[in-house]
């Protein structure tokens, strides 16, 4: 399982169209994947007349996630909502906070001296726990800060993550 920072934008979905998987001996399957073609008509004879994904069109209509964000397993996250200063427990890694919060959890989470290691790596006969350094923690700051950065630019007020 994974936790997700969202900056919550107002444009935060899209709708795009994507030739359907039912359409791929078409000839012309490739120049749609690649965003060469947008004569989508074409791509109907070759599609299965039942196809449940887009109805023997050959054109799916997809959602697109434009809000800014970023994922982190949910150890990981449990490290950083810590960091951060942000509630959080060991089963329900969500919530949600305003930009301003987030940002002063991020000074904050810099400011604390943090151990040289957060997690230990776990070598097992069959298994491999990775490890959580101070350095990984920074590199998830930068991510983190990036999506509240770019999500006010984007008129975001709240950050949320689950
Ligand atoms: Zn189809």
């Amino acid at each position: 399982m994974s936790v997700t920072f969202y900056a919550m934008t107002q444009d935060g979905f899209a709708t795009k169209r994507e030739p359907c998987l039912c359409a791929q001996m078409s000839e012309h399957f490739g120049a749609f994947v690649m965003g060469e073609r947008t004569d989508w008509e074409v791509l109907k004879p070759e599609a299965s007349p039942n196809c449940q994904l887009c109805g023997g069109s050959g054109v799916e209509e997809v959602r697109v996630d434009l809000r800014p964000q970023v994922n982190f397993a949910n150890g990981n996250a449990q490290i950083i909502l810590k960091a951060l200063g942000l509630p959080h427990c060991e089963q329900d890694l969500y919530g949600e906070c305003d930009l301003a919060t987030m940002k002063r959890g991020i000074i904050r989470a810099r400011n604390v001296r943090q151990p040289e290691v957060l997690r230990e790596r776990i070598e097992g006969k069959n298994f491999i726990g990775h490890g959580y350094t101070r350095e990984d923690l920074a590199d998830a700051l930068c991510r983190l800060e990036d999506v509240v950065t770019s999500g006010e630019k984007r008129g975001a007020q709240r950050i949320t993550w689950s």
